[in-house]
């Protein structure tokens, strides 16, 4: 059995602070919202202030509340009654539901912010590589000096020649898998952002967990590319995006890493 409360969380958090680590998460994905419809436009994030991208019109802030402005509105524009995509109250749940799993599985420390940063930055990378097959580079560039940075934390469970190890590990394994693709099976198959993707998440992660979240954003990717070929929804030549996967990886490589690497070397004693 899988203990959610790791060993260094004595007391686990009391049910105040995981409420207010959902709702302050549910805030963080209405921002992780406006990065995932702007950047792969280019357009800035701070200016113009939240609009409906159908009438143009600003957002009164109390139509801007996570998740409950959508329901309250019944998922229409206030003005001009275009249905508002469901992916924002989406989004907003899922980083809320995720900072206060991490709250509860790492307990109070400096580990908290430093894995909702990556968590944040994993959900935009989902997202704008799933609509768009691009990862920005202005998420996993920070994401690969955060990561390192963060490994100087007192107490960090990574230290710092772990997160370099981790970014040359997972970058350099994901960089010999495009190279030989274009050697082998002359065709990308893989792009630059899912390499510097991969790279923050060695950051974060250490090499070993990273490594992991390598193995299982692949096992995920070919059984969800197995489905959709089965069930006739892309043809077998057609390119499902890498990154949604590999940030499912690291989401569970985050949490269960350890245990699952344990378990995995159990068969080898
Ligand atoms: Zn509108």
């Amino acid at each position: 059995m899988i203990n959610l409360c790791n060993t260094a969380c004595l007391n686990p958090p009391h049910t105040f602070f995981m409420l207010a680590f959902f709702g302050f998460g549910m805030l963080i994905g209405s921002f992780l919202n406006v990065c995932i419809y702007r950047m792969p436009k280019g357009e800035s994030l701070a200016f113009p202030a939240s609009h409906c991208p159908q009438c143009q019109t600003a957002l009164h802030f109390y139509d801007n509340i996570p998740v409950l402005s959508y329901l309250f509105l019944r998922g229409k524009c206030r003005f001009c009654k275009a249905p508002i995509s469901e992916q924002y109250p989406l989004v907003e749940l899922l980083t809320g539901l995720l900072f206060m799993l991490t709250v509860l599985r790492f307990g109070f420390s400096l580990s908290v912010p430093v894995y909702a940063t990556l968590q944040a930055i994993l959900i935009v990378a989902i997202f704008v590589d799933a609509a768009h097959m691009i990862i920005p580079d202005k998420i996993t560039i920070p994401g690969i000096i955060i990561g390192f940075l963060a490994s100087f934390l007192p107490r960090h469970p990574v230290s710092w020649q772990n997160s370099l190890l981790g970014i040359l590990v997972a970058g350099g394994f994901l960089y010999l898998v495009a190279v030989l693709s274009v050697v082998i099976l002359k065709k990308e198959g893989m792009g630059g952002g899912d390499i510097k993707l991969a790279a923050a998440i060695g950051a974060f992660l250490g090499w070993q967990r990273s490594f992991l979240a390598v193995m299982l954003g692949a096992f995920l990717g070919s059984v969800v590319g197995i489905a959709l070929i089965l069930i006739r929804r892309k043809g077998r030549k057609e390119y499902i995006p890498f990154g949604p996967f590999l940030a499912c990886g690291a989401i569970i490589s985050l949490y269960w890493g350890n245990e699952l690497i344990d378990w995995y070397l159990s068969f080898f004693r």
